[in-house]
C-alpha cells in the first residue's frame, strides 16, 4: 500500500524531519486558504495521486503547453489558478499508463530556493536481512535512469537492524553525496532520522527525491514515497 506524499510528509514531520510546510486541499477555496498560512512569496501547487513523475506529467483535458502536476506560483492568485487548472483534471507521467489518474487532492506547500537535489531511499534487503539506504548525487530523476546510464553515481550502505544506524553509516550517506561542513553534519541527522522513521513506521519502502540543499544552507525532504506491505498494516491495524 502507498499514502499520498502529504501524508508521509505529515508522518516524516512528526518524527522532526525537515519538512517544507504544507497543507492539503481538496478545493480551489481550500487551496487558497493553504496558501493563506504560508509564508509565500514562493509556493508549489502539488497534485496528490498515487503515482510519480507528476511534475513532467500532462493534463488531459489541458493543452500541450499546460503545466504538469507540480506548479510554481508566486503569489495566492497563482496558487488559485493553478489549483482550478488542476483540480478534477486527469494527470498523465509516465507511472499512471496512458488512461492517467484523476486529481482530487493537492498540496500547497512553500516554495524552496534549491541548490542541488540528491536522491535517498531505504528498503528491506531480504537476503542479507538489513536495511538498504541508496543515496545519489543525481537527485530529481527515477533511480532506474541513474542505475542505468550512470550507476557509479549511485551508493548502497547497508545497515544492520539489530545495531541500528551508528555515525559511521551518516558519515558514508555524507560521503556518497560529496558534502561536507553544516550540509554533511544536516544530511548525516536527515538519513538517521529517515532510517529511525522507516523502522518505526514499518515501512517497506521509503523514497525522498529530491532530497534538497537550499540555498540557505539546509537539507530538506521535497518529495517523499511512502510504502507498506500488508503484514506491516497487520502489525498497525
Ligand atoms: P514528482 O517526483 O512526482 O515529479 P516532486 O515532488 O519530486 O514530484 O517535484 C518535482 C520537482 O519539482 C522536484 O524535483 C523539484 O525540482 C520541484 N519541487 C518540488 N517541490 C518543491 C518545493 N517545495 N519548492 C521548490 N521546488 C519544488
Ligand atoms: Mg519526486
Amino acid at each position: 500500500m502507498n499514502i499520498h506524499e502529504y501524508q508521509a510528509k505529515e508522518l516524516l514531520a512528526k518524527l522532526g524531519v525537515a519538512i517544507p510546510k504544507g497543507i492539503a486541499a481538496m478545493s480551489v477555496e481550500e487551496a487558497v486558504a493553504a496558501a493563506k498560512q504560508l509564508p509565500g512569496p514562493l509556493y508549489v501547487v502539488k497534485a496528490q495521486i498515487h503515482a510519480g513523475g507528476r511534475g513532467k506529467g500532462k493534463f488531459k483535458e489541458l493543452s500541450a503547453e499546460a503545466k504538469g502536476g507540480v506548479r510554481l506560483a508566486h503569489s495566492i492568485e497563482e496558487v488559485e489558478s493553478n489549483a482550478r487548472e488542476m483540480l478534477g483534471n486527469t494527470l498523465v507521467t509516465i507511472q499512471t499508463g496512458p488512461a492517467g489518474k484523476q486529481v482530487n487532492r493537492l498540496y500547497v506547500t512553500d516554495g524552496v530556493d534549491i541548490a542541488k537535489e540528491y536522491y535517498l531511499a531505504l528498503l528491506i534487503d531480504r537476503k542479507s536481512s538489513r536495511i538498504a539506504m541508496i543515496v545519489s548525487t543525481e537527485g530529481g530523476m527515477s533511480i532506474e535512469d541513474v542505475a542505468h546510464e550512470t550507476p557509479e553515481k549511485i551508493a548502497t550502505i547497508t545497515i544492520d537492524p539489530a545495531t541500528g544506524f551508528m555515525p559511521h553509516h551518516g558519515r558514508a550517506v555524507a560521503f556518497a553525496l560529496k558534502l561536507s561542513g553544516g550540509l554533511a553534519k544536516a544530511a548525516q541527522k536527515l538519513a538517521k532520522q529517515l532510517y529511525d522513521a522507516f523502522v518505526a513506521l514499518d515501512c517497506s519502502m521509503l523514497e525522498i527525491n529530491p532530497l534538497v540543499a537550499t540555498q540557505g544552507g539546509e537539507m530538506l525532504v521535497l518529495d517523499s514515497k511512502m510504502s507498506f506491505d500488508s503484514n506491516a498494516m497487520f502489525r498497525h491495524p
